[in-house]
């Protein structure tokens, strides 16, 4: 089957659109083990270490089965990053799709028209049609699929699901085919009710939050030390699945409300309104900590650290601020830094 696939800082891309098309969507993810070489010519040094790396593995080319990519309007960085992209990169089908920083009405309609915009695209450039009852139908399947990943994403606090465990099968869902998912979900789940709790009575319970952390053994790297991540912040994890979609109401309405009542994610703005996202959550799971990871230049996580800092700090929740290099080398150079944070916790 042909795969749009999307380069997005926050899930904002209506999957349900490619589905409609008859295309399965697959989210670009960085690869932590390649090196970076050809991306280095379009962007300044200063640009994030996760979107550089997309942009190196898009001009060495995709898989033959992308026959698009949307990206979408995450941060300013991947906004700009796409006209290099429309310059250097061989790819059939480029669209930007502009989900926007306000939640306002007039936000919900500009959303609104640009889905619109795509739809037309697609349907010119793939010769498909996109009707409404079709992206009701995708509606319905991606609400099962958020529904069991809510399920299973609850079992952490029962500590008897690895956090790590959680982002793969979310990886797995953002890349395969939704029917492959669904199946794999409920297999997932029979699997976690017959399971027993894990030794945890000396593990730290852990809030993640940050940028984009698409690296698996990073999570596994946070568990070997000896956290565990009740609860998370982060697109892969509870940004991908915090609620559903209204079936009933107009569909692409009811997919730009949807992503516009998310609760605001760490690549959008103001840091105020994040705050009380995160110190709920902190709340509601009794977590011993907080971490924020950025990856190296990502500008709204740096911009977001200094108020989380006062913050946290005047309501004595132990807070750990961490900016990292995207590749595995780094991990093992932060090792006492998280150690540390995990002995005064
Ligand atoms: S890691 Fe930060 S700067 Fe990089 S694409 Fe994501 S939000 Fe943007």
């Amino acid at each position: 089957m042909k795969k749009i696939a999307y380069f997005d800082a926050c899930v904002d891309t209506p999957e349900e659109i490619i589905l409609a098309a008859g295309m399965t969507p697959v989210r670009l993810f960085g690869n932590p083990k390649i090196g970076i070489d050809k991306a280095n010519e379009h962007v300044p040094p200063t640009h994030c270490v996760w979107a550089r790396n997309i942009l190196e593995q898009a001009i060495n080319g995709l898989n033959n089965d992308i026959k698009g990519v949307i990206t979408t309007h995450g941060c300013d960085c991947t906004n700009r990053e796409f006209d290099i992209w429309l310059e250097c990169v061989n790819i059939e089908f480029l669209y930007f799709l502009n989900a926007p920083l306000k939640r306002s009405e007039t936000s919900l309609n500009f959303f609104i028209q640009d889905m619109n915009e795509l739809i037309k695209q697609i349907e010119e450039k793939f010769n498909v049609k996109i009707s409404s009852e079709k992206i009701r139908e995708a509606i319905k399947k991606m609400n099962q699929i958020r529904g069991l990943l809510r399920k299973i994403s609850r079992f952490r606090e029962e500590m008897i699901l690895k956090s790590s465990e959680l982002h793969a099968l979310v990886k797995y869902v953002q890349q395969s085919d939704k029917d492959e998912a669904l199946k794999k979900l409920r297999s997932k789940l029979e699997d976690l009710s017959e399971r027993k709790p894990f030794p945890n009575e000396k593990l730290k319970k852990v809030l993640l939050t940050g940028s984009v952390i698409d690296d698996t053994e990073f999570i596994q790297f946070l568990e070997n030390i000896g956290f565990h991540i009740v609860i998370d912040d982060l697109c892969i994890g509870t940004k991908y699945f915090h609620d559903n979609i209204d079936e009933d109401g107009e569909p692409i309405k009811a997919i730009a409300k949807y992503h516009l009542n998310k609760p605001i994610y760490s690549t959008k703005f103001p840091s105020y309104e994040r705050f009380e996202i995160i110190k709920n959550l902190a709340h509601t799971y009794k977590v011993d900590g907080v971490i924020n990871i950025a990856q190296k230049f990502c500008e709204p996580v740096l911009y977001t650290h200094p108020y989380f800092n006062k913050k946290f700090k005047e309501l004595e929740i132990p807070y750990l601020f961490v900016e990292m290099e995207y590749n595995r080398e780094s991990y093992n150079q932060l090792t006492t830094r998280f150690e540390a944070f995990r002995e005064i916790i």
